[in-house]
């Protein structure tokens, strides 16, 4: 069975999350905590997981993302996102650094906050360093999609949530996200008024 995700209320997702001394980088506990979060993941299912989110306060991230989650977008939607299969990339300790000025704003969820999206406004580019779970040193210059879920999951480690920088304005219920299909951000923003 997949550890449940903790929701918005635990503490553990206000906490920042403690950095993996190097005694736990290649042990079996780290291995375990890894598997249990990818776990998760896929069974949640979503893109990307902070071992905070499983109630394990290490500043762990996985993401993955697959043909098959994203497989409800247009092709225009795809290009629009800057989508892309990301693989299965696991991160312990991410330093997070982003790169250049230019950003975007697209609807974003979480995992923890379930039934909801909103709006965030991120760095197009970013460049995640770190490590593997055996200790090997990771480094992933990102941009589009996978830059959005970078930022997303390390500021997990730091105990922040998408709702402290979302658009109040653009919340929108899950049940409500179908009449956005097909659409561009621009006019759903008008619409919105945000
Ligand atoms: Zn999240």
């Amino acid at each position: 069975m997949p550890d449940p995700i903790v929701v918005a209320g635990d503490p553990v997702l206000r906490a920042p999350a403690r950095p993996v001394p190097a005694s736990m980088l290649g042990t079996p506990g780290l291995r375990a905590l890894v598997s249990r979060m990818l776990e998760s993941l896929r069974a949640a299912p979503g893109v990307g997981i902070a071992a905070p989110q499983i109630g394990e306060p290490w500043r762990v991230i996985v993401v993955e993302d697959t043909e098959k989650r994203m497989a409800r977008l247009t092709p225009a939607e795809r290009e629009e996102r800057g989508r892309v299969e990301t693989g299965t990339r696991v991160v312990v300790n991410p330093v997070l650094t982003k790169i250049g000025d230019a950003t975007a704003v697209f609807f974003e969820g979480c995992l923890s906050v379930p039934g909801y999206a909103a709006l965030v406004e991120r760095a197009l580019e970013v460049e995640v360093a770190g490590a593997d779970a055996d200790g090997n040193p990771v480094a992933w210059r990102a941009s589009g999609w996978p830059a959005r879920i970078l930022q997303h999951e390390v500021d997990h480690l730091d105990g922040v949530l998408y709702v402290d920088r979302m658009k109040t304005r653009s919340v929108v219920a899950r049940e409500a996200e179908a009449r956005f299909g097909g659409r561009q951000i621009a006019q759903i923003r008008e619409e919105l008024r945000c």
